[in-house]
């Protein structure tokens, strides 16, 4: 299956936001940035880039260009609130978000596909909210990988959307000054345009004497570039992608059962997080301190990938188990259940009907009802409160078990 990717890139960011912020900056040369003898330019407007202005350039050289500049001093904290809107929004897509910088970020939209349309629909739809939610425009590049779509991303700004489908890679790079080429610095232009290389075909169509003279060494990856072939995997932000519940106690616990109870309820909270989202998690990291306040982590995966209270349940127990075992029964200070290796939830498990699901078709539900049971669970907290229904083993002693909420969680 092609993969398909999405570069996202905000147009003109800082300079966006201040303007949208501030509508009477609209239309007018703004740039954001320091405007002391050794100011730089952070972010050149639109509207300032028609005068030569762009971002890196001494602020003074920038006044010279353009002597009715607006230079608005930069507020962080504020693009800061703004990009944790974009990525959350960005998430909402996908959870294999590889952030590159405040305003941009690559996203892994393959798996997608099945719940929210192809990629043009998704990228579609991305930019609205986007528009929506932070008022701001966005340019997306969408090809089979990131050096494509990085590409594209820029070919159609501001407010771009550009398509790049496989088996237009070369049509649309071919073209290209080969200074866009990702890993060409303007130290080595000189000499690859000496070489007579000068767009993304004569690169491609180089012989091996003007990839040496133009590269070295390096001529046969860069020639594998300008041909659009880039296998890299989005590489997202793992700390933002683990789901994480953890607990310290009061007092130090000892006793298994008021432990496994504990790990119950850690589970049961970072899964139903990440069914929320629409997720499903294909690791499972417990991490226990000791009342020593030494850490450990251990950590299992799934196959398939698994939302499932009671499947989570079962591998985070026996890390944990194997784990208390070896130490040799110690008190334990705190626990917590992370869920990793997050992908959108199959649509197989969206659709499928209790009554429909069968039997063995996905191996981690054990049960036939498990997933409705879930559901059942999340609905009634959406409605009454995280603390209207509690899994069975978190009842504090073990005849509580077999109270009425033991309903929601009885397998068959
Ligand atoms: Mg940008």
């Amino acid at each position: 299956m092609n993969r398909a990717i999405l570069h996202v890139d905000m147009d003109a960011f800082f300079a966006s936001v201040e303007i949208h912020d501030n509508p009477a900056l609209t239309g007018l040369p703004v740039v954001v940035g320091g405007d002391g003898g050794r100011g730089v330019v952070a972010a050149a407007s639109y509207a300032v880039r028609a005068f030569g202005v762009h971002s890196a350039m001494p602020m003074r050289e920038a006044h010279r260009r353009c002597p009715q500049l607006v230079v608005v001093r930069p507020r962080m904290e504020r693009y800061k609130e703004v990009s944790r809107q974009v990525f959350a929004l960005f998430r909402e897509v996908t959870p294999l978000v590889e952030g590159l910088s405040v305003d941009e970020a690559f996203l892994d939209v393959t798996a997608s596909r099945q719940l929210l349309g192809d990629e043009l629909t998704i990228a579609r739809a991305l930019k609205q909210r986007i528009h929506a939610i932070t008022g701001l425009t966005a340019s997306i590049g969408i090809a089979p990988n990131k050096l494509v779509a990085k590409i594209a991303s820029d070919l159609d700004k501001p407010d771009g959307l550009t398509h790049v489908p496989p088996e237009r890679v070369q049509a649309v790079l071919d073209p290209l000054s080969v200074s866009k080429l990702w890993g060409l610095g303007p130290k080595t232009l000189p000499r690859v345009h000496a070489a007579g290389i000068h767009t993304f075909k004569d690169l491609r169509t180089a012989s091996e004497a003007q990839l040496w003279a133009a590269f070295g060494r390096h001529g046969a990856a860069m020639r594998a570039r300008a041909s659009g072939e880039d296998e890299r995997a989005v590489e997202p932000d793992w700390q933002e992608l683990q789901v994480s519940a953890e607990e310290t106690f009061d007092r130090d616990l000892t006793d298994p059962a008021a432990l496994m109870a504990a790990l119950t309820a850690l589970a049961d909270r970072a899964c139903a997080r990440v069914r929320a989202k629409g997720w499903e998690a294909g690791t499972v990291t417990v991490k226990l301190r000791r009342s020593d306040f030494r850490t450990f982590t251990r950590q299992r995966s799934f196959s398939p990938p698994t939302a499932d209270t009671q499947a989570v349940l079962h591998l985070a127990a026996s890390l944990f188990t194997t784990w208390h075992r070896e130490q040799g029964l110690p008190a334990v200070r705190l626990l917590g259940v992370g869920l990793g290796g997050l992908v959108p939830a199959s649509q197989l498990d969206l659709l499928a009907q209790p009554a429909g699901r069968e039997r063995g078709e996905q191996p981690h539900h054990h049960g036939h009802d498990r997933g409705s049971t879930d559901s059942v669970v999340d609905a009634i907290r959406a409605k009454f409160g995280p603390g209207a229904v509690r899994r069975a083993n978190v009842m504090e002693r073990p005849e509580e078990r077999a109270d009425g909420f033991t309903e929601v969680r009885r397998k068959d």
